[in-house]
């Protein structure tokens, strides 16, 4: 019997937004901005957006400074609530992914069917 290698292979998890990747929000607060991902959190299918999502953390005087203090830092956003910017046609849309001649996957766009970089 041949076994099917496409059910047999392993499921290898990875998330279609990269780092430096510019992604826009689609729900939530933020929905509608977009910003460039600094950090992808894997493990959690997170990304950190850079500018959005903002939040206060207010720090108690004596663990991080003499004063305390109010830190705003970019909260981790879901990455079903974002979706990659098209670099080549400046649409939100959804990534696909194809072979290139030297078997290299890339990642395209599904709006225009550009291959996107990174
Ligand atoms: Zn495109």
């Amino acid at each position: 019997m041949a076994e099917n290698k496409v059910q047999t292979a392993k499921y290898e998890k990875k998330l279609k937004v990269k780092k430096n990747d510019v992604v826009m929000v689609i729900a939530g607060k933020e929905k509608g901005k977009s910003g460039k991902v600094l950090r992808v959190l894997k493990k959690k299918d997170r990304v950190i957006v850079e500018k959005l999502n903002m939040v206060k953390r207010h720090l108690r005087p004596g663990r991080y400074s003499q004063e305390g203090g109010i830190l705003e830092r970019e909260a981790p956003i879901h990455v079903s609530n974002v979706m990659l910017l098209c670099p080549k046609c400046t649409k939100p849309t959804r990534v696909g992914y194809k072979f290139l001649d030297d078997g290299k996957k890339v990642r395209t766009c599904k709006k225009c069917g550009e291959v996107i970089e990174g």
